[in-house]
């Protein structure tokens, strides 16, 4: 008898990390170089966690020894509450904090703790694929709303307003976006705010590049504008300190949290269940918040990030049938195909000949959960000599496969 998986894992996907990645790495067991573009890891391509975060973890190594509360160590959580208070978001306490191993494991546990069969979720389309795969395993439905590419990215607060029903108990906002880069104007996230208030529901704000934002762009806190609903933010260690590995992040309650006392109790029970998050990184966290923010220097016009991005944009955006808009934070370009003038059917078909042809590693804009099938994401975190020598292998590879 064959061991089947659990019929809760079914439809369920994770492309950042899927068939075309393992595609990948058999490709590399042969031998083959490739470039992987796929995954926002800023560490090994040289983006160096600061140099204090490393030494507290290694200074606090003996003392990490031990569990910690389930909900993160005190120092930890009073950085990250001193935190809300520069940010402006009120009425913040120590307990409304949880520390986890990434933001991640808080987004699995905070819709394990609040749903029920059916009760719908609106995330946005595209998206931060984890949102839809975590409200599907904890029994939920996604409900993708559009994100508007002619209009920056902005979230379309018509198709958001439409899609909510007597079961939608939350709205999920990623903001700086992952994949478009985009950063949402203040009335976008104002309005927002207003529409979950209206309707009683939780948002939840997923701000885990929150530091990482590009020339004029401001980010906008939403839970500083939000007072008679829920507002979970998460953030984290992984990407404005390039330490990903080291898996920390955390989640911040705030708003009408009197009428939240179950759904707390429920995230506090699944926290239990996992006793605490690494101890070692928790250490790290305050030094991390404070002070000096070396993430600055990577993000100004002469900065390597922003270098990087604007030359992946302006190379990209020349090859005729590419299209993109500029991001203004986070990691990535999600650019447009024309797939009117190539012989690819979709986005897939796109990614895995890119692959199997030049050994470029992308990820496919139905991966991210997009409406539409001509899209892809590329990460713009290796050296300066590899994304050239990406690009030029795309340029190649579309002019191969440009219909007479
Ligand atoms: N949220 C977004 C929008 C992300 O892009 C990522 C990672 O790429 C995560 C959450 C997960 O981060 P962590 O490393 O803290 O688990």
């Amino acid at each position: 008898m064959e061991f089947l998986k659990s019929h809760r894992l079914d439809n369920l996907k994770y492309d950042i990390r899927g068939p075309v990645y393992n595609k990948a790495q058999e490709l590399e067991s042969q031998g083959y170089k490739i470039i992987n573009l796929n995954i926002g890891n800023p560490a090994p391509f040289g983006f160096d966690a600061p140099d204090e975060i490393v030494h507290d973890i290694i200074m606090n190594i003996r003392n990490a020894q031990g569990y910690a509360d389930s909900r993160g160590l005190f120092a930890a959580r009073k950085a990250v509450m001193h935190y809300t208070q520069t940010q402006g978001i009120p009425g913040v306490e120590i307990n409304d904090i949880f520390i986890g191993n990434g933001v991640s494991e808080l987004i699995l546990l905070s819709m394990q703790a609040l749903l029920n069969t059916g009760d719908e979720i609106l995330v946005p389309s595209p998206d931060y694929p984890l949102w839809t795969t975590s409200i599907a395993l904890s029994g939920g439905k996604p409900v993708h709303y559009i994100c508007d590419e002619s209009n920056e990215w902005n979230p379309d607060l018509d198709d958001l307003e439409s899609k909510i029903t007597p079961r939608t108990k939350g709205v999920v906002l990623i903001n700086p976006n992952n994949p478009t880069g985009a950063v949402y104007d203040r009335e976008i996230v104002e309005r927002i705010a207003r529409i979950a208030e209206e309707h009683g529901l939780i948002i939840f704000s997923d701000e885990i590049y929150d530091r990482i934002l590009y020339d004029d762009a401001v980010h906008y806190p939403i839970a500083t504008m939000v007072e008679h609903t829920l507002c979970v933010t998460f953030g984290g260690l992984s990407k404005n300190y390039r330490a990903a590995g080291f898996r920390g992040g955390w989640m911040i309650l705030s708003g009408a949290k009197k009428r939240a006392k179950s759904y707390v109790e429920g995230i506090l029970l699944l926290a239990s269940m996992r006793l605490c998050a690494n101890v070692p990184t928790q250490y790290a966290i305050q030094t991390a918040l404070g002070g000096y923010q070396s993430i600055h220097d990577l993000v100004l016009p002469t900065g390597r990030l922003h270098k990087q991005m604007n030359a992946v944009h302006d190379r990209l955006t020349q090859i005729p049938g590419i299209s993109c808009v500029k991001p203004s934070g986070a990691l990535y370009l999600f650019p447009k195909i024309d797939l009117e003038l190539f012989d690819f059917q979709d986005d897939n078909d796109f990614v895995y000949r890119l692959l199997s042809e030049q050994k470029v590693l992308v990820v496919s804009g139905t991966g991210f959960n997009y409406v539409r099938n001509d899209h892809f994401r590329i990460v713009f975190l290796p050296t300066m000599d590899e994304l050239n020598e990406a690009v030029d292998r795309i340029a190649l590879f579309l002019e191969a496969h440009r219909v007479p």
